[in-house]
């Protein structure tokens, strides 16, 4: 009886095709299954990177704005303390102002003829005296130098430049 044997012989062949197919396909999907995890790692591995990243920038960004801002503040200090420098008339604690400056004595440099005269120097640009300079003497010590050089010097330090005896002016 060959034709039944024949279709029993199919049918297992069929079962044992259909048995290799399942197997087949639980490769696969087992192979999917670990493509699919190798994917996940992989995106779990970036996803960590990318936060390390982010965190990295955030920690940056707010370094930067704490400096920018104390940057900030260290000029608009630096400006505040620069105010009063630039103001018209200061509260001459450093130098004398120009309207101080201006109630000075002054007079102008006798011609250097007479030996006497020729002996003045400026201690401050180490120049002798010639006819028809304005010079300009300190009232506290004496000392004369041209009323350049010394105004110069007192805008700077209300200080004689030679004996460093204190110049003042009462303003009236
Ligand atoms: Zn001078
Ligand atoms: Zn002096």
């Amino acid at each position: 009886m060959a034709p039944p044997a024949a279709a029993a012989a199919a049918g297992e062949a069929a079962a044992q095709d259909g048995k290799g197919r399942r197997r087949r396909d639980c490769a696969i999907v087992g192979a999917r299954l670990l493509t699919l995890g190798v994917q996940a790692a992989v995106m779990a591995a970036a996803l960590a990177l990318f936060l390390l990243f982010a965190a990295t920038a955030a920690v940056l960004l707010l370094h930067l704005v704490v400096a920018a801002r104390a940057f900030r503040n260290q000029r608009h200090g630096g400006r505040r303390y620069r105010v009063p420098q630039d103001y018209p008339s200061p509260p001459s604690c450093l130098g004398l102002s120009p309207a101080e400056l201006r109630l000075l004595p002054c007079f102008a440099a006798a011609a250097a003829a007479s030996s006497s005269s020729s002996t003045q120097l400026c201690a401050v640009c180490l120049e002798s005296a010639r006819a028809g300079e304005r010079w300009r003497a300190l009232p506290a010590c004496g000392h004369a130098f041209h009323a350049t050089c010394v105004d110069r010097w007192l805008a700077r330090a209300p200080a004689c430049p030679v004996c460093r005896s204190a110049v003042s002016v009462s303003v009236s």
